[in-house]
């Protein structure tokens, strides 16, 4: 193979096809651990396309958000895939938030996220009638789409342009030897000229067995949602959000209107026992071990202990839960949420305690690692995808008129014990 890619969700589905685009003869493989794409993340999420107002100007997530948001839509009209540009507000419920909304609303100008106003009371109900609060700021092109359905057509794209997406194949292990790379899989080895990894929840490890270093790691933040009983979905027409929290990259339990209909609740955001850990006590002693040794981890929970025990307090209470969604709906009762869905949250967490907040892209000559791509990275995923084509080209020396770089084929399974075979 000319370039290998570890994981088809919707990160490495986007870069495949955007590889492809450009150097349409290169001979080019996604391997994926589970027996179909976007397994993880990209199927568990809120379905949000974010317009970029959260992030710090100039950061990565500012400029792939904006540009990718803008590249999702234009994606989504030439493939007949459904989306609404419904709106959001983001709601400040007492005084004490309005220097944050205020902020939010310099952030999202200096990001050139297009529309956004600073609405009263009464505009915030002609938007969205149930919802109180003294402020909001209002992105009239925040949207929905099914994030399934939008890695399944890159995956469309990748097989029509030659590409192959290999399932069921988990990466074991990577030996890189002068110019190549041998991956050893559940199914076989395969070496590959280049390689980019967009492992998600497994982005550490992966890049690590290329001997990468192992920091940041990732810590599994779980996020749990309750589902709009039926009967109640007019409560939200479109999106409510909080004004987040600055400490933490999560922005907090909101209302979202799903592109297949229903409103979602949540998610909140929890310390998950295992890297896909979808419920409240799967468990997985490695991973747990992995999260409370390291060092980053203990220095998180020293500051933030009282905040993830409350977290942990909510996740077990529905009244709690309830309790912070009444703030923006006071009309919701606890007969209006029904159990729903789960994810688990990649994020990336530095060796003293930082919660790693823009998107980490990194590698070498060879190999190119997505190290943190948590949200927005699905509305972005067309704009990372340029990005890494854009570093591709620079650190593997691609050119236009790239001939087919590499006639190898898949070597056996063995292929660690002879990494020059
Ligand atoms: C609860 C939640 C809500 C979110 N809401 C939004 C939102 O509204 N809008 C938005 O833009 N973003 C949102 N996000 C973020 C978004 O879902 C992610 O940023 C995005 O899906 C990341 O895509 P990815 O391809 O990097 O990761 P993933 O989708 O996790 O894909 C990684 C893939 O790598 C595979 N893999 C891992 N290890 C191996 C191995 N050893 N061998 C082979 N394959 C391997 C995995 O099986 C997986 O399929 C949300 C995320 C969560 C969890």
């Amino acid at each position: 193979m000319d370039v290998v890619i570890v994981g088809a969700g919707i990160v490495g589905l986007a870069v495949a096809r955007e590889m492809l685009r450009r150097w349409p003869r290169l001979q080019l493989a996604v391997i994926e651990k589970e027996d179909r794409i976007a397994a993880h993340q990209s199927g568990h999420n809120s379905g949000v396309i974010h317009s970029g107002i959260y992030y710090a100007p100039g950061s990565l997530k500012a400029r792939l958000c904006v540009a990718g948001s803008r590249a999702l839509v234009r994606y989504c009209d030439e493939h007949g895939i459904p989306y609404d540009l419904s709106g959001k507000v983001i709601v400040a419920t007492d005084e004490s938030e309005l220097p944050r909304l205020e902020e939010l609303h310099r952030r999202g100008i200096a990001n050139g996220v297009e529309g956004l106003e600073m609405i009263g009371p009464e505009r915030l109900r002609e938007i969205e009638p149930h919802a109180t609060g003294i402020r909001a700021l209002y992105s009239p092109r925040t949207g929905i789409v099914d994030y399934v359905a939008v890695a399944q057509s890159y995956a469309l794209d990748v097989t029509s342009a030659g590409g192959e997406i290999l399932t069921g194949r988990a990466v074991t292990s990577i030996v890189r030897s002068n110019d190549r790379v041998i991956l050893l899989t559940t199914r076989g080895g395969i070496e590959a000229r280049f390689l980019i990894t967009c492992a998600g929840l497994y982005s550490d490890r992966i890049a690590a067995m290329t001997g990468a270093p192992a920091e940041p790691r990732i810590v599994p933040f779980r996020g749990d949602y309750f589902v709009l009983r039926p009967e109640r979905v007019d409560l939200v027409r479109s999106m409510i959000y909080p004004v987040p929290d600055p400490s933490f990259p999560f922005l907090g339990v909101h209302f979202t209107r799903r592109i297949e209909g229903g409103v979602w609740l949540g998610p909140n955001a929890v310390l998950a026992f295992a890297r896909e850990g979808y419920q409240r006590l799967t468990f997985d002693l490695g991973d747990l071990l992995d999260a409370l040794g390291y060092s980053g981890f203990q220095a998180l929970a020293a500051k933030y202990w009282r905040t993830g025990l409350e977290e942990m307090y909510r996740d077990f209470s529905k009244s709690a839960f309830l309790a912070s969604l009444q703030r923006y709906v006071p009309e919701l009762t606890e007969a209006d949420l029904l159990p729903g869905p789960s994810g688990v949250r990649a994020q990336a967490l530095s060796p003293d305690g930082k919660l790693v907040d823009d998107f980490v892209i990194h590698g070498d000559a060879n190999v190119l690692h997505v190290r943190n791509a948590p949200s927005p990275a699905a509305t972005s995923s067309l704009a990372i995808a340029e990005y890494i084509a854009d570093r591709a080209a620079e650190a593997f020396h691609l050119n236009e008129e790239q001939p087919r770089l590499y006639a190898g084929a898949d070597v056996p399974a063995d292929a660690g014990s002879q990494p020059d075979a």
